[in-house]
């Protein structure tokens, strides 16, 4: 949503007088709480606070602004890490800042003793993170107006670049390489390398840790900075409140904002307030060894989300009781997980990123990513705290060892308290600031699911089909499970009756924070997408949907067939799915015939069946087996969609249109890639892929 400075004043005040209403003034004198109003925070925050950046710095005495445009919060992560080690390290005075809240116009006006840092993800097709969309807009306007409209405007500004992107995709880090392209160009000087991190290739930490060593050479050498002696300082004060008790009504347990603490959460629900939706049917497609998939239909009547078909729905996941109890046992907070703990930030730049006061318990379950990939930054900074001398020794020597850290930690998926509890076998690490634990860890994210529901024919259920992550390395017990898939199965367990669902021992701990989620309800939000059928429901479309990739194209094929029902005329639809067998993991295998007799001659499933025949059969290999078909559709108009893998398949099934195009309209092969790459950029191909 855009606000302008109208609806921001008016805003302001609503958010002021609900607040004094609803808190009768218990709120005054406090600082600030960020999640008194998600709804209004955002707006609100930016109303009152000033949008120059270059005043701001002086205010505070910074010199060393660390902007980040971030959608999933890796970006923001590496930008507070950054100018941590900044100022631990160097001496620089640092301020993070959100690219959104700053105008840009006052750019040429940036001390030349200042750096300023730009860590920008790439999101989409090239484009930037949704906090970076003025920003990307003004710096790419043909003629940036600046406030003194100087030749060469930015000289005097010095900066640096890392950016987060997936090699997989098209636009492979388009935001940075162009940000840095206009820097350039408008006579501002880069210090170090551009830095590029690359999701795509799993390598994205070991690039920006690479990066930032040489980028920090060159930094200290052009701003005349020496290396100091880093200590260690908390950026969140934590002390345990014994006037409170998990009772007491002010206390958050893992309710996401104060609509939630208060009562059941209240609307508009979006990324910053989810909805707590009761799950109306859940089933398993299939589950054969080591391998089920779920499907779930999550009711949404009287929320006021609403969705239409392609979208995407985020599930907001609770960490297993099984992990939470690891880690709080290995800090030593076992036995005073539910102490009330107040966290206040120490530097007025940083907010803490959950409501409190809450608990350890809380904070561990609800609020920090305790399972994903251990940073090896993170595992360096453990060293000072460690229980003993050999793991102080492992931790420097693993911080230090890239090949050793991936050989012995992330490659064995190990998670942060698995680590600890290896090095200290038996031993409790007491002397880790649970500040530095909230620093270290990222904010846990919601994940992402392609609705597999029509909103046509199921306004109210949105449907989601997803394979239960469960990942056992050859030769090892130890089992990686996904976080929010076995949350889920773990729902649809107690769904079923069974009254202690426990998959693989995990606990879940699914009533939610005091019983909020009862009869079987999980947090959500919907994501709007541009993943859309034509609207003309002639117009002929080729899906290509391999495993789970499938779940839009059964949403699709849903409506398509209900268009049918309705005496609309449809447009053929052509379907390739690819599993292992026919037996096993054939996706909704027993609703394609029921569209098929609705649709009649309109639709066709083609299959490939990667594990029944002699050789391997993946879906572009049936693709090219109807090309003569296939070309023809497109020849008629007809749109492609992609789903599923990005790394792999949706790369290897672009190529494949390619070369169809080329073989059949005698083009060269860089004719048929341009024909393709034509048909992408008017909307015709498009792809859902992670
Ligand atoms: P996570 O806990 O997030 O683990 C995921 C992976 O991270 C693991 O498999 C592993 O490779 C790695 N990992 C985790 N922990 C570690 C560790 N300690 N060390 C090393 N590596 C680690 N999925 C579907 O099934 N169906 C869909 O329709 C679907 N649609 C999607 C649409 C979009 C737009 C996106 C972005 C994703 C979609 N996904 C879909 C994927 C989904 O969002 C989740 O990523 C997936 O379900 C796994 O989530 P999880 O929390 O269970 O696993």
């Amino acid at each position: 949503i855009e606000y302008d400075t109208a609806d921001l004043v008016i805003l302001a005040t609503i958010l002021t007088v609900t607040v004094a209403y609803f808190t009768k003034g218990t709120l005054w004198g406090k600082p600030k709480d960020y999640f008194t109003d998600l709804s209004l925070a955002n707006g609100a925050a930016r109303a009152g606070k000033t949008r120059d950046f270059v005043k701001k710095m002086a205010e505070m005495d910074r010199n060393a602004i660390f902007f980040y445009g971030s959608q999933t919060g890796t970006a923001e992560d590496y930008a507070s890490r950054l100018a941590k080690e900044g100022h631990a390290r160097f001496g620089l005075k640092t301020l993070v800042a959100d690219i959104e809240d700053y105008d840009f116009e006052n750019l040429d006006t940036f001390p030349s003793d200042h750096l300023a840092f730009f860590l920008l993800a790439t999101y989409g097709e090239g484009e930037p993170t949704d906090n970076a969309v003025e920003f990307y807009e003004f710096l790419s306007a043909d003629d940036p107006q600046f406030s003194e409209a100087a030749d060469e405007p930015l000289q005097n500004l010095k900066y640096v670049t890392f950016g987060l992107g997936n090699n997989t995709y098209e636009h492979y880090n388009a935001m940075v390489r162009k940000v840095d392209g206009y820097l350039t160009k408008l006579g501002a000087k880069r210090l170090g390398a551009a830095g590029e991190g690359d999701d795509g290739a799993g390598t994205m930490e070991e690039d920006f840790l690479a990066w930032k060593e040489e980028m920090w050479q060159v930094v200290c050498k052009e701003m005349g900075l020496e290396e100091r002696e880093a200590v260690y300082e908390p950026i969140f004060k934590i002390n345990e409140d014994d006037t409170l008790t998990p009772d007491s009504e002010n206390v958050y347990l893992g309710e996401p904002n104060k609509h939630h603490l208060e009562g059941k959460g209240r609307p508009p629900y979006n990324s910053h307030n989810p909805y707590i939706a009761p799950i109306s049917k859940s089933l398993e497609l299939f589950t054969v060894k080591d391998r089920n998939c779920l499907h779930m239909e999550i009711n949404i009547a009287g929320s006021g989300l609403n969705y239409t078909t392609g979208d995407h729905i985020a599930i907001w996941p609770t960490n297993s009781g099984r992990e939470t109890d690891r880690l709080l046992s290995v800090l030593g907070l076992i036995d005073k997980r539910h102490t009330v703990i107040q966290v206040t930030a120490l530097d007025s730049t940083s907010k803490v990123p959950f409501p409190a006061p809450t608990t350890y318990d809380a904070v561990i379950r609800y609020h920090v990513e305790i399972n994903g990939l251990v940073s090896r930054q993170f595992i360096a900074s453990l060293a000072p705290f460690a229980p003993s001398e050999y793991a102080k020794a492992e931790l420097t020597r693993l911080g230090g060892d890239k090949d050793a850290f991936h050989e012995e930690v992330s490659s064995r998926y190990l998670n942060i308290a698995q680590v600890l509890e290896k090095l200290a076998p038996g031993q409790t690490w007491t002397s880790i600031p649970f500040s530095l634990i909230i620093e270290g860890l990222t904010h846990i994210q919601p994940r992402y699911y392609s609705i597999s529901s029509s909103s046509h024919v199921h306004k109210d259920n949105v449907a989601i089909t997803a394979v239960v992550e469960s990942i056992r390395l050859p030769g090892s017990k130890h089992i990686l499970k996904g976080v929010t898939t076995n949350y889920l199965l773990a729902l649809k367990q107690k769904q079923h009756g069974d009254p202690n669902p426990d998959p693989h021992g995990l606990t879940y701990d699914i009533n939610g924070p005091r019983n909020k989620y009862d009869g079987i309800h999980v947090p959500v939000h919907i994501r709007h997408s541009n993943f859309k059928l034509p609207s003309d429901p002639e117009k002929p479309v080729i899906m290509i949907g391999p495993g789970t990739g499938v779940a839009p194209f059964r949403a699709f094929v849903q409506e398509r067939a209900a268009h049918a029902a309705e005496g609309k005329k449809v447009g053929k639809t052509l379907l390739f799915f690819g599993c292992r067998n026919s037996e096993e993991d054939f996706l909704y295998k027993n609703e394609w015939p029921e569209y098929a007799a609705k649709l009649g001659d309109s639709f066709k499933l083609i299959t490939a069946f990667s594990r029944e025949g002699p050789k391997k059969v993946y879906v572009q290999h049936r693709l090219l087996e109807h090309a003569a078909e296939v070309d023809e559709l497109l020849k008629a108009g007809a749109y492609i969609y992609v789903c599923g893998d990005a790394a792999h398949m949706a790369r290897d099934v672009n190529a494949t249109f390619g070369k169809i195009i080329a073989e059949h309209r005698g083009l060269t092969e860089a004719q048929g890639e341009e024909v393709v790459k034509r048909m992408r950029s008017s909307n015709k191909y498009q792809e859902d892929v992670w």
